[in-house]
Parts: C-alpha cells; structure tokens; sequence
C-alpha cells in the first residue's frame, strides 16, 4: 500500500507565499510588500527588516540554517552563495539568528568567475543580486540541509545585467506599458497591468545510474557521442504515451512531490516519442515565475533522478538517430482584469482587439524572426533546429484554418465577413458522445504555433533556459502594441485607423504564416522565395542581437543596452567553443585510451583465432575477412583520431573569440564526424564483450 498522498496539504509548504506573508506580517507591511509586488517601487528599509524577520522565522522553524540569493547567471542554470542565519555570539556565548532586510535586498557575490562577455574585467569584479520580490522565496533541501532562496535579479557594479532574470523583468514591464496602451483604445480603462504567462512543457530522458558512469561521453557532455543505433528505435510508435514503467512512474510521482511542495503546478506526466524520453507540464502562470519555476522543474528532474539511480539528460540530442528534446513555450497576455488578449472568441472575424493584436503579433515575429530564432538556440539546439529533425530553424507562424481564413479576407477584401466553424465530429458509435470539434486542427510542425488562446514558441532546447525566448518574446511585441499606439492614438477616426492598419500589418507580413509541413524541404525553398531567414546554427544567429534593428529595439525599451547586446554575442561565441573543445576532448579521451586500444586487442585475439582455425585444417577465411575489415576501420578511427587532435589544438589556440567559434563548427566538429564514423561502425562488428561502454540499446532501454 503506498502511503496516502494529500496534494492541498503539500502544496506550496516550501514556499513563502503570500498567504504565510499575510499571516505572519503586521497588516500595515502585508499591504506595502503587495502593493510593491504588484506595481513595482521600493520597499523601505524598516519593511524589508520585518519581512526579513518574517521569513527566516518561517525558513528556521522548517529546518533552514542558511539563506542565499539565488540568481541566474549567463551560464543558463541557476547560482548559489549560502550564508547561515548565525550571528555574533552574545556576551554569555548564546547565539541568535539573524537575517535583515539589507541582507533580504541586496547581496554582493563576486562576479568575476561567472561569464559577462567582457563587461567585468577579474580586477573589478564587484556584482550585486537584487530581491526580486515578485518571486516567492522558497526552501530548498538537499545534502547541505535547508536552505532558504531568495528570488534575486544579478547585476554588475556598472548598473548592466549579468543575469537572465533582469532583462525578463524588463521586458514584462515594457510589454505591460504598450499593451496598456492598446486596451485603453478599446475602452479597457480598468486594467492597470498586463501580465505575460507562459507554460513551459520539459521533455528529458532517463538512464541507468551504472550505464551513465561507464559512459565517460553522457558524464562530460551530456549526450553520447559515438554509438550505433540498437535494432529498435521509435520506429514502432509504441513508447509515445505508453504505459509508464514501473520505475520510471516511481520517479515521476515523487518529482510531482518534490515540485509540489515548491509551489510548481506539476500536471501533466508522459512518455515522449523517444524510447527513454518524458515529458512534464506545469499550468501556466506569471512569465517571470515561470522562468524560475522552470529552473526549479530541470534541478529537481535530476535530483530525484539520483535518489531513483538514475541519471536525468536534459541535453537537446542525448542520442543520434531518435528524437531530441526541446520546450515547448505557450505564451499569452492578459490584463489584470482578466482579459486575455489573445481569446479570438467564437467570432474572431468580429472581434477587432484581438485582430490587432494578431496583425501586431504577426508583425514582431515577421520583423525579428532572426531574434526569436536566436533566443531559442544553445549548443545543443544546433542539433535539432534545422538539422534533421524538428522543428525547423525557420520562423514562421501557424495560424490555423479558421484564423488564416479570417486573415486572407481581412487582406483581401478589407473585410471578414464569415468566420469558419468546427461543428460536429460524429462517432458514429451510438453509445459514444459526438464531439464538439476546435475550429482548427493542430500543426505540430511549426515552430509559433497559435493554438485557442496563446502561441507555442516550440523551438527552445530542453537545457535552456526559457528567460531569453521570453524576453524576446515580450520585447518585439511590444515594439509592435507601441507602434500600433502611436498611429491609433493620433487618429481622428479610430474606428477606420484601426481597420486599415489591421490590414496594412496582415499584409505586410503575411509570408511570415504558414500552415503547411515545417519539416518538407518544400518549405525551406519556399521560405527562401519569401525572404524568410534560415540561420542553421546558433553562433549565426549570434551577431543578430548586435544588429541596428536589434539594438534599436531593445534600447527603446530599456532591456538590453547596446553594450550588453555585444557581451551576450560574445558570451555565446565562447560558450559554444568551450563546449565543443569539451566535446572534442571526450571523443579524443575514449578513442585514445578505451575504444581504440579495445579493439587493438580484439584483432589480436582474431588473428589468433585465424591462425588456430587454419592449423585445425579449415579455411579460416571469414575469420580472416573479418580481421582485415576491423583492422581498415581501426586504422580509420587512428588516423580521424590524429585529426581531430590538431584540430582541436589549433582551435583552442585561437583568439578570437568569433573566429574559434565558427571554427570548432566547420572544423573541430566535422573531425568529430568522422571518428565517429568508424567507431560505430566498428560497435557493429567486435564481440559485444570487448566494447568499452555500454550500447544504445542499454542505455535507452534499460531504465
Ligand atoms: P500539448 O498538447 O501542447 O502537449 P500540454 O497540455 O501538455 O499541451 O501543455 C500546454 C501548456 O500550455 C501547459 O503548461 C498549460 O498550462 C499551458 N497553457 C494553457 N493555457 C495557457 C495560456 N493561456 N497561456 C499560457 N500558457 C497556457
Ligand atoms: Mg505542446
């Protein structure tokens, strides 16, 4: 019998919500914490103190002896500088714990060693994180004890952003200033904020704890690097919401747990396409805490995986040959009086708010598919967007039937007069309910997807985070609500000024929605014809955040400046470098001592083996055939193996920062390719017992 579950009870009790602050603040400091929440500005000194106060009492009755200020650096996880509550023993040698509000607000971690792109030199390395009180605090348990983590936005002593929280943060509040804009055009004087939300669905793979320390590639690199595929892949269909394992549906329902108890709204559990590979969605909330709700969800999927001896891989491309993992971001905006802007209703044809901001959105993603492109890449994405497999690294966004049709008309005619509609779907079982069908179907191909009331930006890697797609997000759309403001509200005769932009934007950039395949190389010649971008990797999508289109954007609206644009172009060319330097270096490591020196012995033993078979009076010429063919693709794997030495080195002596990178991508990694080449080839003919490491179909169904 497992023992009963109360999920109402669990919920939220790391957390330091609001309800524990409404009970545990004098009523007078509740009000102003809230009113700060919710509208921004500063708390003073002597409420930050209460609040402290408040909550390390909260944190220490729970377990907790440390606080940190927990932040998201350039590195794209989370970082953590713990500090106990201890303080100066008193005269008789007792000791109090103490948190103030100074420590609550603001911390002062050295930021010389996190990445900055050149904007902290080591010798003035002064960084500061900020409480950012629109996110709870929460407990967090792990073999340090309990800590208690503090939201904080990171920021060096020059005033830039080093993190990925700030520029989100600021991106929220552009968006909710131009959004408030178009809503007062149509009456809305109520709303006083426009929130984004977004949901963010995880897919991630499981292995075997054993299997995962007898691969050095999974353990240094996150995914494998040689390996031939096993007989079965996906082909069969059957993994795709299968049954869940039995040990694998233990891990899942104590990750619900852990999530749970942090506030996260852990709903839906199932198995992906991949044979090994999950996926978990929580419900959908407020951008920003959705951004560190995630981080939360990727920390907690590895950490109950080692408690279940397993290992989570939330690499893009964990294995060749089946699925990669990604996020799926679903994003919409409503107004703090419960309109979401992006609800078409039951007659969209109708409902002009929402055509606007359709035309407005089809218009940012049209005018900065290069930024949204580029603020889903990381290393691990090159392995998916526009390599083999979905989606593609063309921008391009589905409306849906119903909706283009509305679209096509308003181009047009100037006019949608009618409005398509699902109906009915008949059974045809009359013991079984008919249904009532969506106006559209779905399209799992497009990377921008509209699908009922929000858009999923579905290109994201599963290892990044989702601040950047977010911030980008938020930001060209924006631009577009503000722009849309500026005609709309100098206009003498609103009604017509809006109908004529409306069509003016869906005309403008009506190549930039396609329903069609995404994955056919139909539409990639297609895209071309329209113009559309096509950046295959992410360190050419990288210089699209120094563009004057880009920083023009982004320094209107105060979320990037133009200074730290150029640093985070600089910190992706050296991530990706350091990351295939790494890569390079596994491969080198397992061929040099475990692959190649293996299969040396195995020759060995099969020319023995020639031998004996000969002196034993048979031909022994299979034998031999073998020996000769593994003896090629060993002197193969030797000579990609020297290769891939010099060309690493020469690599890794570059300089430029730019220059190294695109040569780890058209160099370094094509030698990976070709030792690679051999190796599988060779996993495919030794004695399965003198291979180094265990195989794909181990490692993928052993779990
Ligand atoms: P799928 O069918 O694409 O796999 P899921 O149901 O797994 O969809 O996940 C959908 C995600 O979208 C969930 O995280 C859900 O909370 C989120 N979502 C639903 N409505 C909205 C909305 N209005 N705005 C943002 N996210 C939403
Ligand atoms: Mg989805």
């Amino acid at each position: 019998m497992s023992e009963l579950l109360n999920v109402e009870d669990i919920f939220a009790s790391k957390v330091f919500t609001v309800a524990k602050m409404r009970e545990r603040l004098p009523k007078k400091v509740f009000q102003e914490v809230t009113r700060v929440m919710e509208h921004g500005g500063e708390l003073s000194m002597a409420t930050a103190d209460v609040v402290a106060k408040a909550m390390k009492d909260w944190a220490v009755e729970n377990g907790a002896t440390h606080y940190t200020h927990w932040f998201q650096p350039l590195t794209g996880i989370t970082a953590e500088k713990h500090d106990s509550f201890v303080a100066h023993p008193d005269s008789e040698g007792k000791m109090i714990m103490e948190f103030s509000g100074k420590e609550l607000i603001k911390g002062e971690p050295d930021a010389s060693s996190f990445p900055s792109g050149g904007l902290r030199a080591t010798f003035e390395a002064r960084g500061y994180t900020a409480w950012d009180i629109t996110s709870p605090a929460f407990l967090k348990e792990s073999g340090c004890g309990t800590i208690l983590c503090i939201p904080t936005a990171f920021c060096s002593y020059t005033g830039e952003a080093l993190d990925k929280k700030t520029p989100l943060l600021r991106s929220m509040e552009a968006l909710s200033e131009q959004a408030l804009r178009i809503v007062r055009l149509f009456g809305n004087t109520g709303a006083t904020k426009v929130t984004a939300s977004v949901g963010p669905e995880q897919e991630y793979f499981l292995v075997d704890k054993d299997l995962y320390f007898q691969r050095k590639d999974l353990m240094f690199a996150g995914r494998t690097l040689f390996g031939a595929p096993a007989p079965k892949g996906q082909e069969m269909e059957d993994h795709y919401f299968g049954v869940i394992r039995e040990r694998v549906g233990a891990y899942m329902k104590d990750l619900n747990v852990e999530l749970w108890k942090l506030g996260v709204t852990a709903k839906t559990q199932h198995n992906e396409v991949a044979p090994a590979q999950h996926e978990l969605a929580p419900i959908y909330e407020t951008a920003n805490i959705a951004v560190d709700h995630n981080q939360l969800v990727m920390e907690a999927m590895k950490r109950v995986a080692e408690k279940h001896d397993m290992r989570c891989l939330l690499h893009e491309k964990p294995y060749a040959g089946v699925n990669g993992s990604g996020k799926h971001n679903n994003w919409s905006i409503t107004t703090d009086n419960g309109v979401n802007l992006l609800e078409p209703g039951d007659t969209p044809n109708k409902n002009i708010q929402f055509l606007l901001v359709l035309a407005c959105i089809m218009k940012a993603v049209d005018t900065h598919a290069d930024l949204l492109r580029q603020s889903a890449s990381d290393v691990g994405n090159d392995h998916r967007l526009g390599a083999n497999e979905a989606p593609p690294a063309i921008i391009s966004i589905f409306l849906g039937e119903q909706l283009e049709d509305v679209v096509k008309q308003l181009i047009e005619t100037g006019d949608a007069s009618s409005v398509k509609q699902g109906g009915k779907l008949e059974t045809g079982v009359s013991t079984l309910p008919d249904l009532v069908k969506d106006a559209t179907d779905r399209n799992r191909t497009s990377p921008f997807a509209f699908t009922g009331n929000k858009f999923e930006f579905r290109m994201v890697g599963s290892a990044d985070s989702i601040a950047s797609p977010n911030t980008t997000l938020n930001a060209i759309v924006a631009e577009a609500f503000s722009e849309a403001a500026d005609v709309l509200e100098k206009a003498d005769d609103f009604d017509v000024a809006v109908h004529d932009l409306i069509k003016k934007y869906m005309s403008e950039h009506q190549r930039i929605v396609f329903n069609g395949n995404g994955y056919s190389d139909e539409w990639v010649a297609e895209a071309e014809r329209r113009g559309l971008p096509n950046i295959k990797s992410m360190i050419e999508a990288a210089s699209t955040l120094t563009t004057d289109k880009a920083v023009k954007l982004f320094e209107k609206f105060g979320i990037f400046t133009k200074v730290e644009l150029e640093s985070r172009e600089e910190i992706i060319y050296e991530t990706y470098a350091k990351t295939i330097n790494i890569e390079a270096l596994t491969m080198i490591d397992m061929a040099g001592k475990d692959i190649i020196p293996a299969v040396a012995a195995y020759t060995g033993e099969l020319a023995n083996t020639v031998l004996a078979v000969k002196e034993a009076g048979a031909t022994g010429a299979s034998q031999a055939d073998l020996l000769v063919e593994v003896d090629g693709l060993l002197a193969e794997a030797r000579k990609a193996l020297k290769t891939l030495e010099a060309e690493t080195a020469k690599a890794a002596a570059m300089e430029d920062v730019k220059a190294q990178a695109f040569y780890y991508k058209d160099s370094v990694k094509v030698a990976m390719e070709a030792l690679r080449t051999p190796v599988d080839k060779l996993e495919m003919l030794v004695d399965s017992s003198v291979w180094p490491m265990p195989t794909y179909g181990e490692l993928m169904f052993e779990v």
